[in-house]
Protein backbone atom coordinates (compact mmCIF):
# COMPACT_ATOMS: atom_id res chain seq x y z
CA UNK A 1 0.00 0.00 0.00
CA UNK A 2 1.38 3.69 -0.65
CA UNK A 3 0.22 6.95 0.29
CA UNK A 4 -2.18 9.23 -1.64
CA UNK A 5 -3.42 12.55 -0.58
CA UNK A 6 -3.96 11.11 3.05
CA UNK A 7 -5.46 8.16 3.09
CA UNK A 8 -3.76 5.08 2.62
CA UNK A 9 -4.16 3.40 -1.53
CA UNK A 10 -5.72 0.12 -1.15
CA UNK A 11 -3.78 -1.12 -3.94
CA UNK A 12 -6.00 -3.86 -6.31
CA UNK A 13 -2.84 -4.49 -8.25
CA UNK A 14 -0.73 -5.19 -5.67
CA UNK A 15 -3.61 -7.29 -3.44
CA UNK A 16 -4.79 -9.03 -6.36
CA UNK A 17 -1.14 -10.13 -7.76
CA UNK A 18 -0.71 -11.58 -4.64
CA UNK A 19 -3.83 -13.74 -4.54
CA UNK A 20 -3.29 -14.51 -8.19
CA UNK A 21 0.37 -15.78 -7.29
CA UNK A 22 -0.95 -17.62 -4.32
CA UNK A 23 -4.02 -19.56 -6.75
CA UNK A 24 -0.59 -20.08 -8.81
CA UNK A 25 1.36 -21.89 -6.28
CA UNK A 26 -1.98 -24.22 -5.33
CA UNK A 27 -2.68 -25.02 -8.98
CA UNK A 28 0.74 -26.46 -9.55
CA UNK A 29 0.20 -28.37 -6.03
CA UNK A 30 -2.52 -29.87 -7.56
CA UNK A 31 -1.30 -30.58 -10.52
CA UNK A 32 1.63 -32.42 -8.88
CA UNK A 33 -0.19 -34.22 -6.21
CA UNK A 34 -3.38 -34.85 -7.43
CA UNK A 35 -3.02 -34.76 -11.30
CA UNK A 36 -5.86 -32.08 -11.35
CA UNK A 37 -5.96 -29.10 -13.67
CA UNK A 38 -8.69 -26.51 -12.04
CA UNK A 39 -11.04 -25.59 -14.99
CA UNK A 40 -13.13 -22.19 -15.70
CA UNK A 41 -15.57 -21.74 -18.45
CA UNK A 42 -17.06 -18.13 -19.20
CA UNK A 43 -20.40 -18.34 -21.27
CA UNK A 44 -20.74 -14.64 -23.33
CA UNK A 45 -23.88 -14.41 -25.03
CA UNK A 46 -23.79 -11.91 -27.81
CA UNK A 47 -21.13 -8.74 -28.08
CA UNK A 48 -21.37 -6.16 -25.76
CA UNK A 49 -18.09 -4.78 -26.18
CA UNK A 50 -17.24 -4.27 -21.72
CA UNK A 51 -18.15 -7.70 -21.37
CA UNK A 52 -16.32 -9.23 -23.82
CA UNK A 53 -13.08 -7.27 -22.57
CA UNK A 54 -14.18 -8.75 -19.01
CA UNK A 55 -14.09 -12.68 -20.31
CA UNK A 56 -11.49 -12.10 -22.22
CA UNK A 57 -9.21 -10.57 -18.66
CA UNK A 58 -10.56 -13.11 -17.56
CA UNK A 59 -9.33 -15.74 -19.82
CA UNK A 60 -5.89 -14.62 -19.27
CA UNK A 61 -5.78 -14.35 -15.60
CA UNK A 62 -7.08 -18.25 -15.81
CA UNK A 63 -4.52 -19.28 -18.14
CA UNK A 64 -1.56 -17.24 -16.21
CA UNK A 65 -2.81 -19.09 -12.93
CA UNK A 66 -1.98 -22.51 -14.85
CA UNK A 67 -5.67 -23.28 -14.87
CA UNK A 68 -7.62 -24.09 -17.66
CA UNK A 69 -10.17 -21.73 -19.58
CA UNK A 70 -12.54 -22.50 -21.48
CA UNK A 71 -14.95 -19.46 -23.36
CA UNK A 72 -17.92 -20.02 -25.21
CA UNK A 73 -18.97 -17.31 -27.02
CA UNK A 74 -23.18 -17.49 -28.57
CA UNK A 75 -24.77 -15.01 -30.77
CA UNK A 76 -27.28 -11.81 -29.01
CA UNK A 77 -30.36 -13.90 -30.59
CA UNK A 78 -29.14 -17.50 -28.36
CA UNK A 79 -32.89 -18.66 -27.42
CA UNK A 80 -33.06 -19.26 -23.61
CA UNK A 81 -33.30 -23.03 -23.86
CA UNK A 82 -30.59 -22.68 -25.80
CA UNK A 83 -28.44 -20.92 -23.25
CA UNK A 84 -29.66 -23.19 -20.85
CA UNK A 85 -29.03 -26.38 -22.61
CA UNK A 86 -25.28 -24.99 -22.56
CA UNK A 87 -25.54 -24.17 -18.69
CA UNK A 88 -26.65 -28.21 -18.49
CA UNK A 89 -23.82 -29.12 -20.64
CA UNK A 90 -21.41 -27.31 -18.37
CA UNK A 91 -22.48 -28.44 -15.07
CA UNK A 92 -21.61 -32.20 -16.41
CA UNK A 93 -18.73 -31.78 -17.89
CA UNK A 94 -15.82 -33.02 -15.66
CA UNK A 95 -12.74 -30.65 -16.80
CA UNK A 96 -15.09 -28.06 -15.51
CA UNK A 97 -14.88 -27.24 -11.86
CA UNK A 98 -16.70 -23.81 -12.02
CA UNK A 99 -18.33 -21.40 -14.86
CA UNK A 100 -20.29 -18.65 -15.04
CA UNK A 101 -22.58 -16.77 -17.26
CA UNK A 102 -21.88 -13.09 -18.43
CA UNK A 103 -23.93 -10.65 -17.14
CA UNK A 104 -26.08 -8.55 -18.66
CA UNK A 105 -27.61 -11.08 -20.83
CA UNK A 106 -29.93 -10.12 -23.54
CA UNK A 107 -33.45 -8.75 -22.47
CA UNK A 108 -35.45 -12.23 -23.77
CA UNK A 109 -33.32 -14.30 -21.31
CA UNK A 110 -34.11 -14.40 -17.90
CA UNK A 111 -31.00 -13.99 -16.11
CA UNK A 112 -32.93 -15.73 -12.93
CA UNK A 113 -33.82 -18.84 -15.19
CA UNK A 114 -30.04 -19.09 -15.70
CA UNK A 115 -28.61 -18.47 -12.34
CA UNK A 116 -31.48 -21.42 -10.75
CA UNK A 117 -30.03 -23.72 -13.84
CA UNK A 118 -26.03 -23.44 -12.25
CA UNK A 119 -24.64 -26.45 -10.93
CA UNK A 120 -24.07 -24.38 -7.24
CA UNK A 121 -21.43 -26.66 -6.80
CA UNK A 122 -19.76 -24.63 -10.20
CA UNK A 123 -21.56 -21.29 -9.44
CA UNK A 124 -18.27 -19.59 -9.98
CA UNK A 125 -20.01 -16.24 -9.24
CA UNK A 126 -21.67 -17.52 -5.80
CA UNK A 127 -25.11 -16.07 -7.39
CA UNK A 128 -27.28 -19.54 -7.02
CA UNK A 129 -30.12 -18.92 -4.27
CA UNK A 130 -28.47 -21.78 -2.71
CA UNK A 131 -25.00 -20.56 -2.42
CA UNK A 132 -26.55 -17.18 -0.98
CA UNK A 133 -28.78 -18.79 1.22
CA UNK A 134 -25.97 -20.97 2.69
CA UNK A 135 -23.72 -17.36 3.13
CA UNK A 136 -26.59 -16.65 4.98
CA UNK A 137 -26.70 -19.08 6.88
CA UNK A 138 -22.98 -19.30 8.06
CA UNK A 139 -21.73 -22.48 5.96
CA UNK A 140 -19.46 -23.27 3.33
CA UNK A 141 -20.63 -21.76 0.23
CA UNK A 142 -19.31 -20.22 -2.98
CA UNK A 143 -18.97 -16.59 -2.21
CA UNK A 144 -19.43 -13.49 -5.04
CA UNK A 145 -16.41 -12.56 -6.27
CA UNK A 146 -16.46 -9.04 -5.78
CA UNK A 147 -17.83 -8.86 -2.47
CA UNK A 148 -14.70 -11.16 -1.28
CA UNK A 149 -12.54 -9.15 -3.14
CA UNK A 150 -13.64 -5.80 -0.89
CA UNK A 151 -13.46 -8.35 1.93
CA UNK A 152 -10.20 -9.28 0.94
CA UNK A 153 -9.45 -5.15 1.03
CA UNK A 154 -11.00 -4.22 3.42
CA UNK A 155 -9.06 -6.52 6.14
CA UNK A 156 -6.12 -5.46 4.51
CA UNK A 157 -6.96 -1.95 5.42
CA UNK A 158 -8.00 -2.54 8.63
CA UNK A 159 -7.35 -5.98 10.42
CA UNK A 160 -9.35 -7.23 12.53
CA UNK A 161 -12.97 -5.92 11.32
CA UNK A 162 -14.53 -7.35 15.05
CA UNK A 163 -17.34 -4.78 16.21
CA UNK A 164 -16.32 -2.57 13.21
CA UNK A 165 -19.45 -0.42 11.83
CA UNK A 166 -19.76 -1.23 8.36
CA UNK A 167 -22.22 0.34 5.81
CA UNK A 168 -22.91 -0.74 3.03
CA UNK A 169 -24.63 1.50 0.28
CA UNK A 170 -26.22 -0.91 -2.25
CA UNK A 171 -28.18 -4.21 -1.78
CA UNK A 172 -27.55 -6.23 -5.08
CA UNK A 173 -27.87 -9.96 -4.82
CA UNK A 174 -24.37 -9.44 -6.67
CA UNK A 175 -22.94 -7.23 -4.52
CA UNK A 176 -24.42 -5.50 -1.39
CA UNK A 177 -26.34 -8.44 0.35
CA UNK A 178 -23.28 -10.47 0.09
CA UNK A 179 -20.49 -8.26 1.10
CA UNK A 180 -23.07 -7.25 4.27
CA UNK A 181 -23.33 -11.45 4.90
CA UNK A 182 -19.61 -11.54 4.90
CA UNK A 183 -18.81 -8.19 7.28
CA UNK A 184 -21.54 -10.00 9.47
CA UNK A 185 -19.31 -12.87 9.43
CA UNK A 186 -16.34 -10.65 9.84
CA UNK A 187 -18.40 -9.39 13.51
CA UNK A 188 -19.05 -6.12 11.86
CA UNK A 189 -22.16 -4.43 13.16
CA UNK A 190 -23.82 -3.94 9.74
CA UNK A 191 -26.27 -1.33 8.22
CA UNK A 192 -27.54 -2.01 4.52
CA UNK A 193 -28.51 1.53 2.76
CA UNK A 194 -30.18 1.62 -0.83
CA UNK A 195 -31.98 4.17 -2.76
CA UNK A 196 -35.05 4.47 -0.27
CA UNK A 197 -32.85 5.16 2.67
CA UNK A 198 -33.42 8.79 4.57
CA UNK A 199 -30.65 10.70 5.25
CA UNK A 200 -27.67 8.35 3.75
CA UNK A 201 -24.83 11.08 4.21
CA UNK A 202 -25.82 10.67 7.81
CA UNK A 203 -25.66 6.67 7.97
CA UNK A 204 -22.21 6.61 6.01
CA UNK A 205 -20.76 8.86 8.38
CA UNK A 206 -21.32 6.79 11.28
CA UNK A 207 -19.24 3.46 8.88
CA UNK A 208 -15.83 2.72 10.54
CA UNK A 209 -15.60 0.44 7.12
CA UNK A 210 -18.08 2.56 3.99
CA UNK A 211 -18.38 0.39 0.91
CA UNK A 212 -20.20 1.92 -2.05
CA UNK A 213 -21.68 -0.20 -4.45
CA UNK A 214 -24.19 1.49 -6.00
CA UNK A 215 -23.38 2.59 -9.75
CA UNK A 216 -23.47 6.78 -9.37
CA UNK A 217 -20.17 8.08 -10.22
CA UNK A 218 -18.53 10.24 -7.06
CA UNK A 219 -21.64 9.79 -5.46
CA UNK A 220 -19.81 9.64 -2.00
CA UNK A 221 -18.53 12.87 -0.45
CA UNK A 222 -16.14 14.00 2.20
CA UNK A 223 -18.72 14.97 4.32
CA UNK A 224 -20.47 11.70 4.09
CA UNK A 225 -16.80 10.02 5.50
CA UNK A 226 -15.94 9.56 8.87
CA UNK A 227 -12.33 10.97 9.23
CA UNK A 228 -10.32 7.66 9.21
CA UNK A 229 -12.66 5.44 7.70
CA UNK A 230 -12.28 2.40 5.34
CA UNK A 231 -13.52 3.10 2.11
CA UNK A 232 -14.27 0.75 0.00
CA UNK A 233 -15.38 1.33 -3.55
CA UNK A 234 -17.15 -0.98 -6.11
CA UNK A 235 -18.95 1.48 -8.32
CA UNK A 236 -17.20 1.49 -12.46
CA UNK A 237 -19.04 4.33 -13.98
CA UNK A 238 -17.91 5.37 -17.67
CA UNK A 239 -18.17 9.20 -17.80
CA UNK A 240 -17.13 11.61 -20.31
CA UNK A 241 -13.68 13.07 -20.04
CA UNK A 242 -13.19 16.04 -22.95
CA UNK A 243 -10.53 16.75 -20.95
CA UNK A 244 -8.72 13.43 -23.10
CA UNK A 245 -10.68 14.78 -26.40
CA UNK A 246 -13.71 14.74 -27.50
CA UNK A 247 -15.88 11.95 -27.03
CA UNK A 248 -13.42 10.32 -24.90
CA UNK A 249 -14.77 8.52 -21.62
CA UNK A 250 -12.88 7.47 -18.09
CA UNK A 251 -13.95 5.19 -15.38
CA UNK A 252 -15.16 6.66 -12.30
CA UNK A 253 -16.35 4.93 -8.82
CA UNK A 254 -19.31 5.96 -6.88
CA UNK A 255 -16.96 7.32 -4.37
CA UNK A 256 -15.33 11.24 -5.42
CA UNK A 257 -11.83 10.25 -4.50
CA UNK A 258 -9.87 12.96 -4.48
CA UNK A 259 -12.36 14.43 -2.27
CA UNK A 260 -12.49 11.31 -0.07
CA UNK A 261 -8.99 11.05 0.12
CA UNK A 262 -8.74 13.90 1.82
CA UNK A 263 -10.57 12.38 5.04
CA UNK A 264 -10.87 8.96 4.54
CA UNK A 265 -8.15 6.57 6.71
CA UNK A 266 -7.69 4.28 3.70
CA UNK A 267 -9.34 3.72 -0.09
CA UNK A 268 -9.86 1.99 -3.20
CA UNK A 269 -8.90 3.68 -6.44
CA UNK A 270 -11.21 3.06 -9.93
CA UNK A 271 -9.57 1.87 -12.03
CA UNK A 272 -6.90 -0.24 -10.31
CA UNK A 273 -9.25 -1.19 -7.02
CA UNK A 274 -12.13 -4.11 -6.43
CA UNK A 275 -12.33 -4.54 -10.10
CA UNK A 276 -9.02 -6.80 -10.80
CA UNK A 277 -9.99 -8.05 -7.11
CA UNK A 278 -12.94 -9.73 -8.63
CA UNK A 279 -10.87 -12.03 -11.05
CA UNK A 280 -8.68 -13.16 -8.83
CA UNK A 281 -11.19 -14.39 -6.25
CA UNK A 282 -13.17 -15.93 -9.47
CA UNK A 283 -9.90 -17.74 -9.67
CA UNK A 284 -9.50 -19.19 -6.08
CA UNK A 285 -13.57 -20.09 -6.38
CA UNK A 286 -12.82 -22.16 -9.22
CA UNK A 287 -9.82 -23.95 -7.09
CA UNK A 288 -12.02 -24.03 -4.06
CA UNK A 289 -14.89 -25.83 -6.50
CA UNK A 290 -11.84 -28.42 -7.95
CA UNK A 291 -10.95 -29.45 -4.69
CA UNK A 292 -14.40 -29.63 -3.58
CA UNK A 293 -15.10 -31.75 -6.34
CA UNK A 294 -12.26 -34.17 -5.66
CA UNK A 295 -12.88 -34.19 -1.69
CA UNK A 296 -9.15 -32.30 -1.68
CA UNK A 297 -8.53 -30.59 1.41
CA UNK A 298 -7.03 -26.77 0.77
CA UNK A 299 -4.74 -25.03 2.70
CA UNK A 300 -6.45 -23.15 5.79
CA UNK A 301 -5.21 -19.98 5.31
CA UNK A 302 -6.20 -20.20 1.38
P1 LIG B 1 -27.45 -2.57 -8.97
O1 LIG B 1 -27.98 -1.53 -9.90
O2 LIG B 1 -27.97 -3.96 -9.07
O3 LIG B 1 -27.70 -2.09 -7.46
C1 LIG B 1 -27.46 -0.76 -7.09
C2 LIG B 1 -27.88 -0.56 -5.66
O4 LIG B 1 -27.64 0.80 -5.34
C3 LIG B 1 -29.35 -0.83 -5.40
O5 LIG B 1 -29.51 -1.55 -4.21
C4 LIG B 1 -29.96 0.56 -5.30
O6 LIG B 1 -31.01 0.67 -4.36
C5 LIG B 1 -28.81 1.37 -4.77
N1 LIG B 1 -28.92 2.77 -5.18
C6 LIG B 1 -29.13 3.26 -6.42
N2 LIG B 1 -29.17 4.59 -6.39
C7 LIG B 1 -29.01 4.95 -5.10
C8 LIG B 1 -28.96 6.20 -4.43
N3 LIG B 1 -29.10 7.34 -5.10
N4 LIG B 1 -28.77 6.19 -3.11
C9 LIG B 1 -28.62 5.04 -2.44
N5 LIG B 1 -28.65 3.84 -3.02
C10 LIG B 1 -28.83 3.80 -4.33
O7 LIG B 1 -25.88 -2.52 -9.14
P2 LIG B 1 -24.76 -3.60 -8.71
O8 LIG B 1 -24.86 -3.90 -7.27
O9 LIG B 1 -24.75 -4.72 -9.68
O10 LIG B 1 -23.45 -2.76 -8.99
C11 LIG B 1 -23.15 -1.58 -8.27
C12 LIG B 1 -21.94 -0.91 -8.87
O11 LIG B 1 -20.84 -1.78 -8.75
C13 LIG B 1 -22.05 -0.60 -10.37
O12 LIG B 1 -21.33 0.60 -10.64
C14 LIG B 1 -21.36 -1.77 -11.02
O13 LIG B 1 -20.82 -1.43 -12.29
C15 LIG B 1 -20.27 -2.02 -10.03
N6 LIG B 1 -19.78 -3.40 -10.05
C16 LIG B 1 -18.42 -3.56 -9.99
C17 LIG B 1 -17.88 -4.81 -9.97
C18 LIG B 1 -16.41 -4.94 -9.87
O14 LIG B 1 -15.84 -5.95 -10.25
N7 LIG B 1 -15.72 -3.95 -9.29
C19 LIG B 1 -18.70 -6.03 -10.10
C20 LIG B 1 -20.12 -5.75 -10.04
C21 LIG B 1 -20.62 -4.48 -10.05
P3 LIG B 1 -32.45 -0.06 -4.56
O15 LIG B 1 -32.21 -1.49 -4.23
O16 LIG B 1 -33.30 0.63 -3.56
O17 LIG B 1 -32.84 0.19 -5.97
Amino acid sequence: MTTSAKAILIDGKVISAELRARVGVEVARLKAEHGLTPGLAVILVGNDPASEVYVRNKGIATREAGMNSYEYKLPAETSEADLLAKVRELNADPAVHGFLVQFPVPDHISQQAVIDMIDPAKDADGLHPLNAGRLASGLPAMVPATPEGCLIMAKKAAGDLSGRHAVVIGRSNLVGKPVAQLLLRENCTVTIAHSRSRDLPAIAREADILVAAVGRPNMVKRDWVKPGAVVIDVGINRVPAPEKGEGKTRLVGDVDFADVSEVAGAITPVPGGVGLMTVACLLRNTVIAACRSKGIDLPADF
